[in-house]
C-alpha cells in the first residue's frame, strides 16, 4: 500500500506563528526578528539555507526576466515585428501578444533561475550557516 505524505516546510515565529520564510532578504545573523511581531529568536541551519536559496532565486529570476524582455524587444524577430505591427494598427490583439510574451519570458526566467538559486543559494547559505549556526 502506498502512503502519500505531503511535507510543507515552514519556519514559524515562536510567538505569533507567522511564517518567517516570507520575510524578505537573506538570514546572515544567528538571531532574526519576526517581521510581524518583532520577537527575536534563533534560527537553524535549514532556515538560513532556505532564505539564501529563495533570495538568490528571486534576484536571478528578476535579472533573467529583465534581460529576456530587453532581448526580445531589441533583437528583431517575427513575433516582435508582428507585435509592433499590431500596436500600429490599434490595441486589438496587442494585449494578448504582450501577455503571452511576458508569460513565456517569465517561464524561461524561472527555469533558468531555479538551478542558480538551488546551487549557488545552497553554497552561499551553507557557508553563512557554517559561520552562524551552532547546530
Ligand atoms: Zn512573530
Amino acid at each position: 500500500m502506498a502512503v502519500y505524505v505531503r511535507t510543507i516546510i515552514k519556519y514559524l515565529c515562536p510567538r505569533c506563528r507567522e511564517d518567517v520564510a516570507k520575510r524578505p532578504g537573506v538570514i546572515n545573523t544567528p538571531a532574526i526578528a519576526c517581521h510581524v511581531c518583532g520577537h527575536e529568536f534563533l534560527v537553524n541551519r535549514a532556515a538560513v539555507l532556505h532564505s539564501w536559496q529563495k533570495t538568490l532565486f528571486r534576484y536571478a529570476f528578476l535579472f533573467l526576466f529583465v534581460v529576456g524582455i530587453a532581448f526580445f524587444f531589441t533583437v528583431p524577430s517575427d513575433l516582435s515585428a508582428t507585435m509592433w505591427n499590431e500596436l500600429k494598427q490599434g490595441v486589438g490583439t496587442f494585449a494578448g501578444y504582450v501577455v503571452g510574451v511576458l508569460l513565456g519570458i517569465a517561464l524561461l526566467a524561472g527555469i533558468g533561475a531555479f538551478p542558480f538559486g538551488l546551487v549557488v543559494g545552497w553554497i552561499a547559505g551553507n557557508s553563512v550557516a557554517n559561520r552562524i549556526c551552532s547546530d
